[in-house]
């Protein structure tokens, strides 16, 4: 027996309309200091007022969220007594807000111990609406949280099904300031969770045909998204993409480039999907020598010429490369900028923090430790994976 989740989903022009349309007492507003710079925060407070429903706003959420942060976020939710709660942001501001969520529900339990095995009994006290500010986590269609415990310096991917929003509001409004840098790093995201997504060892029928159309959607508009951030059309695509990628891989998980991703950003700070879409050529040359097939049907969907089976993984890995050359990415840790000297003070902890990744576990070829060396050793210089 198996499930598909997913919230609903309210996406195109004015989306955030939907708003308009609740019942409730009081909405509380989990988000960061750059929303509330764009003044995003009151577009969505004026939605509720219209709806009769006040709101307070917790701006405090850092990138990588804390503990301790979505400890006092539920501190602060347990004072304003909310009925519904409202994740407004990137992915750190929705998975602080699912965090929080549970917790003020919850007081008892510890947010580094939410888990996909027990259950919580939410919605007691409030529902959850997602809104992303950018294109990329597909957070509001998931029930992943990822936290950082900042004692040791590690990213936990957590979650817990009832952690899936009630409500997701996919508004191509929300991004239309976006910076070409952000819009890259987390279409990146987008990408590497439908590629994962698509190829993960919990892969079904239904995750399937929504990663391959989001691998579509960032190779066709992502690029244009980049280059033109007013292109309306490619904003909307990718906006859409991003949610699209979340449904089909929160139902399927993801893989070996998270799990090295996750222990990248956890070290060196780097963005989130600047970090696994470093990682995914490598992660998918090592994956394809004992999974070729699912990367020849990746192939064909991005119509790249593959003649004979087996030869996806190749064209897919050059065909991304030229994607992160279009977005001025980096293809390599040296490129990030990385010295040698720090990627080796690094690197034992990266490996330890990747071996524990719970992403691992649905990845169809795990690396052992001295593989993952090599990966990482790879990914440094930029050198081809033959392993
Ligand atoms: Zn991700």
């Amino acid at each position: 027996m198996w499930y598909f989740n997913s919230p609903q989903i309210v996406f195109g022009e004015d989306a955030l309309c939907r708003l308009e349309e609740l019942h409730g007492r009081q909405a509380f507003i989990v988000t960061d200091a750059n929303v509330q710079h764009l003044k995003l925060d009151q577009r969505v407070q004026q939605r509720l007022e219209r709806a009769g429903i006040p709101s307070v706003v917790y701006a405090g959420v850092e990138p990588d969220p804390c503990l301790d942060t979505v400890r006092s976020i539920a501190a602060a939710m347990t004072e304003a007594k909310p009925d519904w709660i409202i994740g407004l942001g990137g992915g750190s501001c929705l998975d602080a807000a699912k965090a929080a969520w549970l917790l003020y529900e919850r007081p008892d339990v510890d947010p580094a111990a939410i888990n996909p095995f027990d259950t919580f009994g939410l919605r007691a006290k409030a529902r959850l609406i997602a809104i992303p500010t950018t294109s990329g986590t597909g957070s509001e269609a998931t029930w992943a949280v990822v936290l950082t415990s900042c004692e040791e310096q590690r990213k936990l991917a957590l979650g817990a099904r009832e952690l899936l929003p009630d409500i997701a509001i996919v508004d191509p409004a929300l991004v239309a300031s976006l910076p070409p840098a952000v819009t890259a790093d987390t279409g990146l995201d987008a990408l590497t969770h439908a590629i994962e997504g698509y190829t993960s060892t919990w892969r079904n029928d239904f995750s399937d045909g929504l990663c391959l159309k989001a691998v579509q959607l960032v190779f066709d508009y992502l690029p244009r998204a980049f280059h033109n951030g007013g292109d309306v059309e490619a904003r909307e695509h990718m906006h859409n993409a991003a949610a699209i990628a979340g449904l089909g891989f929160g139902n399927s998980m993801t893989g070996l480039a998270h799990a090295m991703g996750h222990a990248l950003g956890a070290r060196l700070h780097t963005p989130h999907g600047r970090a696994v879409g470093l990682c995914l050529p490598y992660t998918i040359a090592f994956v394809a020598r004992i999974e070729p097939d699912r990367y020849d049907d990746l192939a064909r969907v991005l119509r790249l010429n593959v003649d004979e089976a087996g030869q996806g993984a190749a064209a897919l890995i050059a065909a991304l490369g030229r994607l992160q050359q279009a977005l001025c990415e980096p293809a390599s840790l040296a490129e990030l900028p990385l010295t040698r000297q720090s990627f080796e003070e690094h690197l034992p902890h990266m490996l330890a923090n990747a071996e524990c990744d719970s992403d691992l576990v649905t990845s169809p070829r795990v690396p052992d430790h001295d593989q993952l060396q090599r990966l990482f050793e790879c990914a440094f210089e930029g050198k081809p994976v033959d392993f």
